[in-house]
């Protein structure tokens, strides 16, 4: 079993061409041709990953998101992404993102994955790709919570889903919960979408003060922090890979990478 086996596995599910087309989604450093020795899934591929990569015995990295994205014009070690790669390379291992194209399908896409964490039922693609003609093709998801819920309920329903510490949410605007619409990372971009689907709430992460503001009493919005939105991908990835092949290892790490502390 080659590493190029597992990434033609990964870009059946997820084709490469769904990436939107500011990402660097693919293989960004190593020789797919070698053997795999194990496979360690994670959102962010630093060098605290790598690190637990080699302890593993991993030689493959598959991460949400591509650690290499605004292009790299040296390798001296200065900044974190340079130490992430020199350290992969110096040892063989094979790092891969499957960011927005992972985000883009809805089975066994990022954002099915948090429709089952909150147990929602009938699950779609809230924004379809219209050109695909797919209606599982597209950005977010929307569903319906397996009952309604008072909008406090709600909040604790979905700290407790998932694992949050801390929620920031916009004024309650409905006193009943059902209509959920949600994206994975920075999904501002699809709150009028939600307001236009009647969501009674939009749940996703990276929103500005400004931004905030712009529930304008329609909606509300909850975001639950970038990582918390995304770091069920992590198992996601590590039981799609598992589930496809058994001649090695596949580990989620235990490395917490996220780069915000709360206290
Ligand atoms: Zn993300």
């Amino acid at each position: 079993m080659i590493i190029r086996d597992v990434l033609d596995f990964l870009e059946e599910v997820a084709p490469l061409n769904l990436q939107e087309s500011y990402d660097n989604a693919g293989l960004l450093c190593g020789d797919a041709s070698r053997e795999v020795t194990g496979v360690l899934t994670c959102l962010d591929s630093t060098e605290e990953v790598v690190a637990e990569a080699q302890q593993l015995g991993c030689n493959l990295i598959v991460a949400h998101h591509p650690i290499i994205f605004g292009g790299l014009k040296k390798l001296t070690g200065e900044h974190y992404v340079e130490r992430a790669i020199i350290r992969a390379i110096k040892n063989d291992i094979a790092i891969y993102a499957i960011h927005t194209n992972l985000d883009n399908i809805l089975h066994r896409g990022v954002n099915e994955r948090i429709a089952q964490q909150l147990g929602l039922i009938e699950v779609e693609i809230l924004s379809p790709k219209v050109n695909s003609g797919d209606p599982n093709i597209g950005s977010g998801a929307i569903g319906f919570l397996p009952r309604e819920m008072k909008a406090g309920e709600f909040l604790d329903y979905l700290k407790k889903c998932m694992s949050l510490e801390v929620v920031r949410h916009t004024e309650i605007v409905r006193e009943m919960i059902s209509k959920v619409g949600l994206c994975g990372g920075s999904g501002r971009f699809l709150l009028e979408t939600a307001k236009e689907a009647e969501c009674d709430v939009f749940i996703s992460a990276d929103f500005k003060y400004h931004e905030f503001f712009e529930a304008n009493g329609q909606i509300m919005v909850v975001d639950i922090g970038h990582f918390e939105s995304e770091r069920f991908t992590i198992e996601l990835l590590q039981a799609l890979i598992q589930g496809k092949f058994s001649k090695f290892a596949a580990y989620c790490t235990k490395e917490t990478t996220n780069p915000i502390n709360y206290r």
